[in-house]
């Protein structure tokens, strides 16, 4: 099938990020905060209730090299009041962001050197996953999901803000997309897994540690409760995903009772990895 988007190849037959040995550390990122209804983050949740959600990412540190998990809000849209008008114009929504540029300071205060960066994966194109991609250098691959690139691919620039997307974030020519068809390793410990359903190519990451296996749910759990409780988030982008979601928080579900296994929300404010700095 042919790649969407001029920049947009294959992921070749064992290919790896070009790291060595397992991964070293993770580190949690919070990148921001989003204010989500209760309905939309966990399926029969209250419409009325709002949760004040963090936006995550992830360093997984390697001894030569590192690779990027999701990237946050593009801060300059977020700050820029025409940009920000046009792109975050759906209901009852706004991108909360701490001084600075998150996702820019926590790399650089964790010692890490965008020139080492050597590969970075994306779980969906909402926006409060693909804005930091503009950080991320040339040549650098950045992996999605083929079914949810070429979904985000056939939206507008004119109409991402009903798709929660900014397709100028993962369209940009400069990035080298690299495209991945389900469950794929993309280095040495750490694993892309199919989590289709909140979007149609939705991903989760699985990073081996030494003491432990973390695996980042994304978006296909926002909160513990969905993986615990087996139960969907509120919404999918297409109606006809509603399975695959279902299919998708029982797997994580199943991971997470795996002896040495955690599986961690994308979004809950309440659960407490993302507030470490580093997990070995
Ligand atoms: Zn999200």
């Amino acid at each position: 099938m042919a790649a969407p988007g001029s920049s947009a190849r294959d992921w070749r037959a064992g290919e790896s990020f070009a790291v060595t040995d397992g991964p070293l550390r993770l580190h949690p990122m919070i990148v921001g905060f989003e204010p989500i209804r209760e309905s939309i983050s966990v399926q029969g949740g209250d419409d009325a209730v709002f949760l004040l959600e963090p936006v995550t990412a992830a360093a997984v540190v390697y001894r030569d090299g590192w690779v990027l998990l999701d990237t946050g809000f593009n801060v300059d849209v977020v700050r820029d009041p025409a940009e920000r008008g046009r792109h975050f114009n759906y209901d009852s929504y706004t991108a909360l962001l701490p001084p600075g540029d998150p996702l820019a300071d926590q790399v650089a205060g964790l010692g890490l050197d965008w020139a080492e960066l050597r590969g970075c994966a994306v779980s969906h194109v909402h926006v409060d996953h693909t804005g930091g991609l503009r950080h991320v250098p040339p040549g650098v691959p950045v992996v999605f999901q083929r079914a949810e690139y070429e979904f985000g691919a056939e939206i507008s620039p004119a109409m991402g803000g009903a798709f929660a997307a900014i397709p100028e974030d993962y369209l940009r020519p400069a990035l080298e997309i690299a495209l991945i068809d389900g469950d794929t390793s993309l280095a040495p410990g750490l694993h892309a897994l199919d989590t289709a359903g909140h979007t149609p190519g939705h991903q989760s990451f699985s990073i081996e540690l030494s003491t432990r296996t973390i695996v980042l749910a994304c978006d296909a759990a926002d909160l513990r409760r969905n993986i615990v409780d087996v139960v969907p988030c509120g919404s999918q982008m297409r109606a006809q995903d509603a399975p695959a979601a279902l299919a998708a928080v029982q797997r994580l579900h199943d991971l997470d009772l795996v002896p040495g296994v955690e599986v961690w929300p994308g979004h809950d404010p309440d659960w407490q990895g993302w507030t470490e700095r580093t997990m070995e």
